[in-house]
């Protein structure tokens, strides 16, 4: 994850909530991605604090160090070297046609390269660990794709060097709307008030913003005709509360909007309650996080540093 914005509900489901669920059946290794948070301007306090935040947070999800490796992307400086490798390997073409690139790229008056690139250095995160299996949200999938293509490309020219990995999409919950606007994929960076949930908002305000969500004309939930804010709503329910198809429809069939609205701010409150609460405790210790973050760092870099010397090996470079 990105230490951009704040993390929200999206974030939560979509990517989080799958990691602690699988972190004992993979090797894992979850990275704060600073490098991509520059992509666009950041305050360089700020992205600090933000890169420490984000860690606390993968830790109040539940996702355990002993298990698996937490670490910061910058920490590795093979990140990087991958990324030049692959960015020469890659066609502008296909960074040129990535969905993200074109809407981010057109709110800005002047588009860095980091911006084009930002899926080259993805793909280095990824193939640097010959990750075999990547949980993400929706959002991501195209960028799983080029992630293949590139090692695909690479394997082809130089011969076998990546795994080519898998995409991991959560059952429910891959992809989050806005609850202003259903349309719009819920997104850090879009400023609107009742746009998200953060995972740190206090109950009030959690209640305050489903309320007021979108939704259409009609007066209750029906499953057949619901429109897309109705079924975000439901999205967000099911994927937090684990309910199969079935309870969903005997539970909230013709159930007013209102009432909907009182139910699915019940679950992400007691949802994120006790993890605020384990979000406290983390950060009240900043010697344990900091510990955390050395460690993972000191695990992983191997792992990456020996990807990088074979590839400068099958590229002709100097090892
Ligand atoms: P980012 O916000 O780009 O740092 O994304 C971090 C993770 O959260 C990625 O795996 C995304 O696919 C996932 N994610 C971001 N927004 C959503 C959303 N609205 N719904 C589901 N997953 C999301």
């Amino acid at each position: 994850m990105q230490p951009s914005g704040n993390l929200h509900i999206g974030n939560y489901l979509g990517a989080l909530q799958n990691w602690v669920r699988i972190q004992r059946d993979y090797e894992c290794i979850f990275c704060v991605v600073d490098l991509h948070a520059v992509t666009l301007p950041q305050d360089p306090a700020g992205l600090r604090a933000k890169i420490h935040e984000i860690a606390a947070l993968y830790l109040a999800a539940g996702i355990d160090p002993k298990a698996c490796s937490i670490m910061v992307q910058s920490a590795v400086p093979a990140h990087a070297e991958l990324a030049w490798m692959l960015t020469c390997v890659t066609p502008v073409g296909w960074l040129e046609r990535m969905t993200q690139y074109k809407a981010k790229s057109a709110k800005q008056e002047s588009v860095g390269d980091g911006l084009l690139q930002y899926p080259v250095l993805m793909a280095a995160d990824i193939l640097l660990y010959q990750a075999g299996i990547v949980p993400v949200g929706e959002d991501q999938a195209q960028h799983l794709e080029l992630t293949r293509d590139i090692a695909q490309r690479f394997n082809s020219l130089y011969g076998e060097t990546f795994v080519v990995p898998g995409t991991s999409l959560p059952a429910v919950g891959a992809r989050i709307m806005g609850l202003d606007d259903p349309t719009q994929k819920m997104s850090k960076s879009e400023a609107a008030a009742n746009h998200a949930v953060a995972l740190l908002d206090p109950p009030d305000k959690i209640r305050k913003i489903i309320m007021r969500a979108t939704t259409d004309s009609n007066p209750a939930v029906d499953f057949e005709t619901a429109g897309p804010g109705v079924l975000n709503l439901l999205s967000i329910y099911q994927a937090f509360s684990g309910a199969p198809d079935d309870e969903m429809k005997s539970r909230f069939t013709g159930l007013r909007y209102g009432d909907l609205k009182k139910e699915v701010a019940a679950m992400v409150i007691s949802q994120l309650e006790p993890f605020q609460e384990r979000y406290r405790r983390i950060v009240s210790e900043p010697g344990y996080l900091a510990g955390v973050l050395r460690e993972g760092a000191e695990r992983v870099a191997p792992i990456a540093n020996e990807t990088v010397r074979l590839v400068k090996e099958r590229m002709g470079l100097w090892v």
